[in-house]
């Protein structure tokens, strides 16, 4: 019986060591095959740390590692996207803040700013690169522009002030709290936007000028008719000649309202056009319209015994416009050469192609124009003598009126003068490139 049990137990022992062998070894094989699943999840998981989201694990296992590395994968792919998604976010935000013409500053509740962009930069004249975590103070120099942020983010909503900041420019400052989605009553901190409105304020002081102007040039000849319109209804034994010459001015006051009212239309068609991209042009013939603005002024200049004449490059020479801008023009100032030219002076008008423009030449043996006054000769109204522009029945807009239709044809004018010898005006257009 023991022998029995003995021989049972040798053959029991050979089998347990072959099934212990064959365990062992395909423990221990699994046990390599864990260990090559950790290293791969371990080298995953440092290139991660790293920053490389472009790992990923090519392990295909079932069960518990294979959902392991599975679920791995899907984090790593995960990750990647959100920071894809975020560094795309900043550089969309980058972006719009690079190209927002305002000042934008964003702080946080200690004014300790959080972001800045280059218009504000530009604007606070702050010309170093590290703004982040500086403290507004620091970076507004300004005394009153930061009393006036300050103040304005003390109100913890949103506000604004205009300002003029110590470069003589005007800026409108405006600040709105910082707040978090779904949190609406806690600020984060808050937004500072500076609009530069140099320009708008500069266009509106012009236009009130001009407002201003065109009221009291208009009063001048209303004053002058209403007077003598009185006069004449009050006294019955006025003189006929008396009678005749108040008449008379009446007429000449209400010739110069026409003229005035005619020209302020003609000034603010022209600039309501300005930026119009008008595509029914015409080719203008300058020859044909000069030509026509000649025999409208002939009688003017021969009163005066004022010669007209002209070079003409070629008679077929166009500039694409509107034909009573280019009348306008020529008109504006042929007459203005022979309002400001003594008698028997002359007028010469030149029409040459160059290489890349049309020029355009009124010269006149005239008055001349002071040095100091050449620069403001095409503002609104300005008159280097007022009396005498007056006088000759300028309204003080044929220039202004000039540089507007010159302007619309992309050109540029400027006057040569000098005193008691004779002005002349230049106007370059650009050629067409057919
Ligand atoms: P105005 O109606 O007074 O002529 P303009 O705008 O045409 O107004 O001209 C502005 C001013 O420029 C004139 O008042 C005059 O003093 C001066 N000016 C214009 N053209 C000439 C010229 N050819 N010669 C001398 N002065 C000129």
């Amino acid at each position: 019986m023991n022998d029995k049990l003995n021989i049972i137990t040798i053959d029991d022992m050979y089998i347990i060591v072959i099934f212990l062998v064959i365990c062992l070894s395909v423990t221990l094989r699994y046990l390599l095959v864990l260990r090559s699943y950790l290293k791969s999840i371990m080298l995953a998981a440092d290139s991660v740390s790293k920053g490389d989201f472009s790992v990923e694990i090519k392990k295909d296992m079932t069960g518990d590692l294979g959902k392991l590395v599975h679920n791995f994968n899907y984090m790593v792919k995960k990750i990647k996207h959100n920071i894809i998604e975020l560094e795309d976010n900043n550089v969309k935000l980058q972006s719009i803040l690079k190209s927002t013409s305002n000042g934008i500053i964003a702080v946080d509740n200690r004014e300790n700013v959080m972001l800045m962009n280059q218009s504000a930069k530009e604007i606070l004249r702050y010309g170093k690169d590290e703004t982040e975590d500086k403290v507004l103070d620091f970076i507004v120099r300004d005394k009153y522009m930061l009393s006036v942020m300050k103040n304005l983010i003390s109100k913890r909503e949103s506000a604004m002030q205009a300002i003029e900041d110590d470069g003589g420019h005007f800026l409108n400052i405006r600040v709105d709290p910082i707040i978090i989605e779904d949190k609406a009553d806690t600020a984060i901190g808050t937004i500072i936007n500076i609009e530069d409105i140099t320009e708008r304020k500069r266009l509106e002081m012009v236009r009130s000028d001009f407002v201003a102007n065109v009221t009291h040039e208009l009063k001048t000849p209303l004053t002058s008719i209403s007077g003598f319109v009185e006069t004449l209804k009050g006294y019955d034994d006025i003189k006929p000649e008396a009678r005749n010459r108040f008449l008379e001015i009446i007429e000449i006051e209400t010739n110069r309202l026409r003229n005035l009212i005619d020209d302020i239309l003609t000034l603010s068609f022209i600039e309501s056009n300005e930026n119009k991209n008008n595509t029914n042009l015409k080719d203008i013939n300058l020859w044909e319209v000069y030509e026509e603005v000649c025999e409208i002024i002939a009688s003017l200049a021969e009163k005066k015994n004022i010669k007209i004449s002209n070079y003409f490059e070629k008679k077929d020479i166009v500039i694409p416009s509107n034909r009573d801008y280019i009348k306008q023009m020529f008109l504006n100032l042929i007459e203005n050469a022979v309002k400001y030219t003594p008698e028997d002076g002359s007028i010469f008008v030149s029409v040459v192609e160059r290489k890349n423009s049309i020029e355009i030449r009124v010269k006149d043996t005239g008055i001349g124009i002071p040095m100091q006054d050449i620069p403001r000769i095409f503002e609104r109204f300005y008159r280097v003598e007022k009396a005498r522009s007056r006088k000759i029945g300028g309204t003080g807009l044929g220039l202004a009126i000039v540089k507007h239709i010159v302007l619309s044809l992309n050109g540029t004018i400027r006057v040569e003068s000098e005193i008691n010898k004779g002005s002349e005006f230049i106007i370059e257009v650009p050629r067409l490139q057919r």
